[in-house]
């Protein structure tokens, strides 16, 4: 290998061509990207949305069910645009299920990946965004404190767009990173969550495996799943199994497998006999240091036989399994939080905390798979929290906005907020601030929050009252 990480070359200054002008561009298409490009465009602004692969729906497309469309007290509280595109999803493409209760994980919807890629796409193209694929953000271009647009790299070599409001989607904070605004990392020693390259099995009897969980005598009982009843298997055909960590310590035991997990983690697929394996753990990788990452995809890989080996020979219905794919890229978990007007924290989550500035609700608990070992933490609050604006709002850059698991939190509570359907509708609200941003000439700083939150109630979203139901427009503040 030969790194030169101590050397450095001049670039020369250069002139770029400007490929595009919008209202407002969205930088990463994954779900926060989706909700927030779909939102920005509702009432015909100029909306672009640059992503560096060649689909969108981000980790909705690497075998995971989207989490927390469903809070601890059962009820729905992700409504809106991304169940729209549930909706959309099951109704014309049988790509995803209904809304499933979990003791766990409070509610799984299973996703179809191919039908998310092309259901988004139509979505976004119908609404008219103007999507660019195979397009790196590469940097800044700011005028002050404002980001006047980006650069990005892609086959077309350097270019720049040019936009009135940015919305950073990367997951990474890539653009609110390069444009100055303070950022932390993982925990208090620098610790991240740990990435898994997620795979896939086919061949699998997931009848055989919940029935030998639901028909575990009471006293193995204990150690099958955890958290969740044993029962719960005898009733649902879809499920995600998480536990088993008995079969595995012996599985590791008597051959010796190398599995840097304590957890058996899996996640039944929308097709019979389809599983997806939560499973690869890589620890030490930074997700946003390109040499890091591709050890991550070396190390995920090399760890899939090992697992593979356990399934198919302890636990019960993975006897004729068989590989069938991986997912297009390693999940990563955590990288970069911006700091914002607001910082949520661990407190506010355990509290069930209600903001006046509120955009989201959201109920999946602190679930942090821990950066130093094998294990994960899990920590519930009992009802829902709310997802203030103020953190989405970065410091120092005064027309930039940030959605998804890179929104201000700390550590911890960003390992509750970081599930899918939240980040939809943390994309949804990041979209229409800035549409309302754009069409009143204001900095999303500066917006009147309460108008915000009047057009997201207007739109299907689901804000909760002081009392803790389903807030209605009677509930709002008067507009200042
Ligand atoms: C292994 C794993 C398991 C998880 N399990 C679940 C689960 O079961 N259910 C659940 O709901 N959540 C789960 N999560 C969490 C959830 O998937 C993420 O937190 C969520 O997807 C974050 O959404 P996002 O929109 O912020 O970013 P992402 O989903 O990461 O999307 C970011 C998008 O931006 C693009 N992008 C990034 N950088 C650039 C750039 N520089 N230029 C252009 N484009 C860029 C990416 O290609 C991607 O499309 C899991 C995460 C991981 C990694």
């Amino acid at each position: 290998m030969s790194t030169t990480a101590a050397r450095s070359i001049e670039e020369p200054a250069r002139s770029i061509p400007v490929a595009a002008e919008y209202d407002v561009l969205v930088v990463g298409g994954g779900p926060s990207g989706l909700t927030a490009a779909l939102a920005a465009a509702e009432d015909g602004l100029r909306v672009g949305l640059v992503e560096s692969r060649s689909f969108v729906g981000g980790n909705m497309t690497i075998g995971l069910p989207v989490l927390g469309f469903l809070g601890q007290k059962g009820n729905q509280i992700i409504d809106g645009l991304p169940q729209k595109f549930i909706e959309r999803l099951r109704r014309e493409r049988d790509g995803a299920s209904e809304h499933r209760p979990c003791p766990l994980h409070m509610g799984i919807t299973l996703v179809e990946p191919e039908a998310v890629k092309t259901v988004a796409l139509e979505m976004l193209t119908e609404a008219g965004v103007d999507v660019l694929f195979y397009t790196f953000f590469a940097g800044v271009v700011m005028d002050g404190d404002m980001i006047r647009g980006i650069t990005t790299e892609s086959k077309s070599g350097r270019t720049a767009m040019l936009a009135r409001v940015v919305i950073d989607c990367t997951g990474d904070a890539d653009v609110a990173y390069r444009a100055g605004v303070p950022c932390e990392k993982g925990n208090a020693d620098g610790g991240m969550q740990p990435p898994t390259l997620m795979f896939c099995l086919g061949g699998v009897d997931t009848d055989a495996l919940r029935m030998s969980i639901a028909n575990a005598p009471p006293a193995a009982r204990t150690y099958l799943t955890d958290f969740i009843p044993a029962e719960y298997f005898g009733q649902n055909h879809q499920f995600i199994v998480v536990g088993l960590r008995e079969l595995m310590a012996k599985a590791k035991e008597e051959r010796g497998l190398q599995i840097p997990n304590e957890r058996t983690i899996i996640i039944t697929g929308l097709k019979k006999g389809e599983v997806w394996i939560n499973m690869t753990r890589v620890k030490g990788t930074d997700g946003t240091d390109a040499r890091s990452l591709t050890k991550g995809e070396i190390e995920g890989r090399a760890q899939i036989d090992d697992i593979v080996t356990y399934l198919v020979n302890y636990v019960p219905g993975f006897e004729k399994a068989y590989f069938t794919k991986t997912a297009p890229f390693l999940g990563i978990r955590e990288t970069r939080r911006i700091v914002g007007q607001y910082v949520m924290t661990q407190e506010d989550v355990l509290a069930c905390r209600h903001f006046d500035d509120a955009i989201a609700v959201a109920s999946y608990p602190i679930d942090i798979h821990r950066p130093a070992d094998d294990g994960c933490t899990l920590i519930w609050c009992g009802d829902c929290y709310d997802i203030p604006y103020r953190s989405l709002v970065p410091q120092k850059v005064t027309n930039l906005l940030v959605a998804g698991r890179s929104i201000s939190a700390t550590h911890e509570a960003m390992g509750a907020i970081r599930v899918m359907a939240t980040c939809m509708a943390m994309g949804e609200a990041a979209g229409r601030a800035a549409k309302i941003s754009v069409r009143g000439n204001r900095a999303p700083a500066e917006i009147d929050v309460q108008e915000l939150r009047r057009q997201q109630l207007e739109r299907g979203v689901y804000l909760r009252n002081p009392q803790g139901t389903r807030a209605s427009l009677a509930d709002l503040a008067p507009a200042a």
